[in-house]
């Protein structure tokens, strides 16, 4: 087939903006294309060479295409430079230059489809030293047979900026009008969200029709489509909609991991199907040591963890973890994470999909031993909306942002790519942003693990209560110190110890170590949420929670200025948390 066939529908899907259209002159193409080559055209209109999970990308940098279209259109490196700056787009500047050409080649070779592709492959798979002059070089060639037309959309496609507006959806709907009927479009979508690869689905269509699509299952290391979720504002209309009973997940705050095992050989992708699995070698070690299955599919999402207190911290902290080609073991160390699966895709070669949610949460069961750094994601099957109100503060409480509730009913299958309300996400509600930083006293610590070992790990931090006279805890604090500030802690809070719970501070939990409240550090948090464990405020919001601040951090300002009485005080922390609640909707 003639490249210039499928640069014809270019020109003809540029020229409209409506999807109906689109998909017409789509489906049209497709019926006329050869079916071996369909593939190609498919990646080529997403303006990719592969499916969206294939690390190799198009993306050659504007001043090469720029040489290469002036070198085989003899229109000379000045003037397509200036042709650039005022189009702005190297696909109108190939388009321009070739109407104008000065040199054509005697003896062209005719520009196929294929022959196009696989240039363009060669020059996206070329690296290092001596690949810039060869990309150059290929991409002239390939220019110098090609017509202005041909040379827009070559040029276009090369630099990444393929744009024609066609979305995925599109192309489904096409595929569906040409090789089948609208009505089976569902059919279609389906085999594209387990395999996240459009051009293997156009190509089963045009080779087998629907009997080829139907064919398409989840496969290891072929990530698919994450499942989504819906939205409700309660657990009483939560409940209403799953029929009266569901199961609820504490929701974790972190990066999505889809992990891919086979043969003990690990690999993660994203939930936009990125490869993961250099950045995060601890995950992978994590799994090996943990999934016994011969192939598996399991998701989950992998959290930030403070090893110190063993709480969760802000998911951007695991942000430091993505994107990163060097210094992955610095970051492993200091930003450690922990993965909390929650979904079993596939089990022993077996596609899971199909099976409703519990028998998938069975599966995982049955393949995870979970350790410290994998573990299954907390669960609760309830039928009473005050339960699951306290769980969802549970998981408030353990740095979660709220809960996920998912549908036990024999139709809640994993709907790879879909939204619906199998799923339901319930968030936080009550949430307060903290502006200002606080100053909180000291009452108790933890024994420090790993790097802290022999240090305080993390503080038990209070408010002061003026109408009770005591201290209210509100935090464990384990972030924002450095080596000195921990070595200073041990000195400055020898002469505090006191041999169990000092009588004015009023806590629930169970430090390692207790102190008289005396030194005050500044603090700054995240946000005042309710927590059913801290007792500052207790019962002023809600009856069986206190206030906390999540993801506390100590400045570095120790208030030696203040005593533990000067102490920020829980009325003043209620105001702050009433001052700027927010509703999330
Ligand atoms: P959202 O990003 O707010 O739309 O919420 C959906 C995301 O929550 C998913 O993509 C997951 O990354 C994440 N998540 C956290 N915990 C769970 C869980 N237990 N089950 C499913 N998804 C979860």
């Amino acid at each position: 087939m003639l490249f210039r066939e499928l640069a014809d529908t270019y020109e003809r899907l540029e020229a409209t903006s409506s999807r109906l259209e689109m998909t017409e002159i789509l489906a049209e193409a497709f019926r006329r294309f050869d079916p071996s080559e369909i593939r190609m055209a498919t990646y080529l209109t997403q303006g990719q060479l592969y499916p969206d999970f294939n690390p190799i990308k198009l993306g050659m940098a504007d001043k090469m295409i720029l040489k290469a279209i002036a070198f085989a259109s003899g229109a000379g490196e000045a003037f397509v430079q200036e042709l650039m700056l005022k189009e702005g787009d190297p696909g109108l500047v190939a388009q321009i230059a070739f109407q104008n050409r000065k040199q054509t080649t005697l003896f062209p070779e005719p520009l196929t489809l294929t022959r196009a592709y696989r240039t363009l492959e060669t020059i996206a798979r070329s690296e290092g030293g001596g690949s810039q002059d060869m990309k150059i070089k290929l991409m002239s060639k390939l220019l110098s047979d090609a017509s202005s037309s041909e040379a827009k959309f070559l040029s276009r496609v090369i630099t990444g900026r393929m744009r024609l507006g066609v979305s995925s959806m599109t192309v489904l709907d096409a595929l569906a009008v040409a090789f089948a009927g609208k009505e089976d479009r569902g059919a279609v979508e389906r085999a594209f969200n387990v395999s996240s690869d459009l051009g293997l689905v156009a190509e089963m269509m045009a080779l087998h029709g629907l009997e080829g699509v139907s064919s398409i299952h989840v496969q290891v290391n072929r990530p698919l489509r994450a499942m989504l979720a819906e939205r409700m504002s309660s657990p009483e209309e939560i409940l209403e909609k799953m029929g009266g009973t569901c199961a609820f997940e504490y929701k974790y705050d972190g990066v999505r991991l889809q992990a891919h095992i086979c043969e003990g050989e690990v690999r993660l992708f994203s939930r936009k199907l990125d490869e993961l699995t250099s950045q995060f070698p601890d995950v992978v070690a994590g799994l090996k040591r943990t999934v016994r299955a011969e192939s598996a599919i399991v998701e989950g999402e992998c959290v930030p963890i403070d090893t110190n207190t063993g709480e969760f911290l802000p998911f951007q902290e695991v942000s430091h973890r993505r994107g990163r080609k060097h210094g992955v073991q610095e970051a492993m160390e200091d930003y450690p994470v922990k993965l909390c699966l929650f979904d079993c895709i596939l089990k022993d070669g077996e596609d899971l999909t199909d099976r409703p949610f519990l028998q998938r949460r069975e599966a995982l069961m049955s393949i995870v031993e979970p350790d410290d750094s994998v573990t299954l994601s907390e669960i609760r099957v309830l039928s009473s909306a005050d339960e699951a109100q306290s769980f969802f503060q549970e998981a408030i409480e353990d740095g979660c942002e709220g809960l996920m509730a998912k549908s036990l009913a024999d139709t809640s299958v994993y709907r790879a790519g879909n939204r619906g309300f199998l799923w339901i996400k319930y968030k936080k509600e009550y949430r307060s942003e903290m502006n200002d930083t606080v100053d909180l006293a000291v009452v108790g610590a933890f024994a420090g693990r790993g790097k802290r070992k022999g240090f305080y790990g993390a503080l038990l931090m209070a408010t002061y209560d003026v109408a009770t006279d005591t201290f209210q805890t509100v935090s464990k604090l384990g972030s924002g110190f450095d080596d000195a500030n921990l070595a200073a802690l041990l000195e400055m809070l020898s002469g505090d110890r006191v041999p169990e719970r000092h009588h004015l501070v009023d806590s629930k939990m169970e430090a390692d170590f207790w102190f008289q409240p005396r030194l005050v550090l500044e603090v700054r948090g995240a946000e005042i949420t309710l927590s059913p464990i801290h007792t500052c405020s207790f019962g002023s919001v809600r009856p069986d929670s206190g206030l906390a601040i999540r993801f506390p951090r100590f400045t570095g300002r120790f208030r030696d200025d203040k005593e533990g009485r000067e102490a920020t005080t829980s009325q003043e922390l209620l105001a702050m948390y009433q001052a700027q609640l927010k509703r999330v909707e």
